[in-house]
């Protein structure tokens, strides 16, 4: 009841594109009547829990802010939901993000934006904006998003909440909409890190579902937060501090950061990054050909939208439903995808771009031999207004410079809220470790705030 009256009085963010009210109530009484008598509870028992518009959820509508699948209900739920579900949470509304996951500002709702709840003129970044305000306007306890080049911790550094991306292949992605199924994973909102490692225990894990979900054992993060102290050792990229793009007070406030821990004793070292300003085409040239195959489906036939006007005939009525199904961005990503995988220019840019990805891969195996974790920014700007990139995909796709490496070498990365900007807002630090050593990265984290 709680939950549901702060997001009736926060209506005007658009966090939610559907509220399961009577449902929630309901299911928050079922668990009152069957509540065990004795201690442990369920883990997550009562735990109010909002869930990005790309996550199936049995008998709801799962849009991905999308006109195309405005009506679209899901016949399943997605792993990590029933993993939620079992651990005794309650699922209270589906959250605003930018179409298919596409997105960094929210502005690519077929919905509507999603406002930052700190300033209402500025993006609450995205793709999983509304996932990101529901846990900073106190909308939920912990909301999931996804997290295929940024889209978690973005919005969590635009907003001042924690923000977690596990190893690529940590939580099943049974369930979730494919945008580029070779970097998506389910990702993490929540207000410290305790709560992210609880539900993380909860959701991850090998699944029958996805053959891509990993059978490394997952340990109880939740339990294994404080590590012994000791001296860590830092990385950090030169060439990424030392960006053109960097505002200049996130930038200090790195260096600065970096310094105090100098003084406490850990290690912080510059490595060369050379390859920095290659991650980003090369992201955008792999998960835009990922997307073009992936929302093929959606064709008015198998999923989607429908136009209900005379066509010629079965092309055109493809092309119907997807001209009034997808929203602009989603339309140019498409276009692009397609246009990278077509013959002629395959090898010049997806093949290329796979080579850039297997490069970035192995020299982040170099520097984890070295170092514990990677620090930096998360994003090159706190939130930014609302209209200032919308019309410039090209500025909007190079904020993404700082996230889309950890999902192009498959690593764990956090979004740690730990600094404030004298416009007002708050920024982050990004961690990252290798991969599968999410226990350490909470652990690194868990002494870093
Ligand atoms: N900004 C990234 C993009 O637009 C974020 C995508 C994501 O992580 N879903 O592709």
């Amino acid at each position: 009841e709680f939950y549901l009256q702060q997001i009736r009085q926060q209506q005007h963010l658009n966090a939610y594109i559907e509220v399961f009210e009577a449902e929630a109530l309901e299911r928050a009484a079922q668990l009152d009547r069957n509540k065990p008598i004795e201690q442990p509870f369920p883990p997550l028992f009562g735990v109010v829990v909002g869930i990005k518009d790309v996550l199936c959820y049995e008998g709801h509508v799962v849009s991905a802010a999308s006109r195309m699948l405005e009506c679209f209900k899901a016949p399943y739920s997605a792993t990590c939901i029933e993993r939620l579900m079992e651990a005794g949470a309650i699922i209270i509304g589906r959250l605003n993000c930018d179409e298919f996951a596409m997105g960094s500002s929210n502005e690519n709702s077929a919905f509507g934006p999603t406002l930052n709840a700190l300033d209402n003129d500025r993006v609450p970044g995205g793709s999983s904006g509304g996932s990101a305000v529901a846990v900073q306007a106190g909308l939920c306890m912990v909301s999931l998003g996804s997290d295929t080049g940024g889209s978690v911790r973005q919005p969590a550094d635009f907003t001042g909440v924690y923000g977690l991306k596990p190893s690529y292949g940590r939580i099943s992605r049974y369930g979730l909409i494919a945008y580029a199924s070779s970097f998506d994973q389910v990702g993490i909102f929540s207000k410290n890190i305790e709560d992210a490692a609880l539900v993380l225990e909860t959701i991850a894990g090998a699944d029958a579902f996805d053959s891509t979900s990993s059978p490394v054992p997952v340990p109880a993060y939740s339990k294994e937060l404080k590590a012994p102290e000791k001296p860590y050792k830092f990385a950090y990229f030169r060439d990424a501090v030392e960006h053109p793009s960097l505002d200049p007070e996130i930038k200090a406030a790195l260096v600065n950061k970096f310094e105090a821990l100098k003084t406490a004793g850990h290690q912080v070292e510059a490595v060369e990054f050379p390859l920095l300003d290659y991650i980003v085409p090369t992201y955008y040239i792999l998960t835009t050909a990922e997307a073009s195959s992936n929302l093929s489906r959606f064709d008015g036939v198998r999923y989607g939208h429908r136009n209900k006007q005379p066509v010629e005939d079965l092309a055109d009525f493809y092309a119907q439903n997807r001209s009034e199904g997808f929203g602009p961005e989603v339309r140019r990503r498409i276009l692009l995808g397609s246009f990278v995988l077509s013959a002629g220019y395959y090898d010049a840019y997806f093949t290329k771009a796979q080579q850039v990805r297997r490069r970035l891969f192995d020299q982040t195996q170099l520097i984890f031999k070295d170092f514990d974790a990677i620090l930096g920014p998360t994003a090159p700007t706190p939130a930014f207004r609302f209209g200032e990139k919308k019309d410039d995909p090209i500025a909007m796709y190079l904020g993404d410079i700082y996230t889309v490496f950890a999902n192009l070498t498959g690593l764990p990365a956090i979004s740690l809220p730990i600094f404030w900007h004298s416009n007002g807002m708050p920024f982050s630090l990004q961690v990252m470790t290798n991969r599968f050593e999410e226990l350490s990265l909470l652990q690194v984290s868990a002494s870093l705030v």
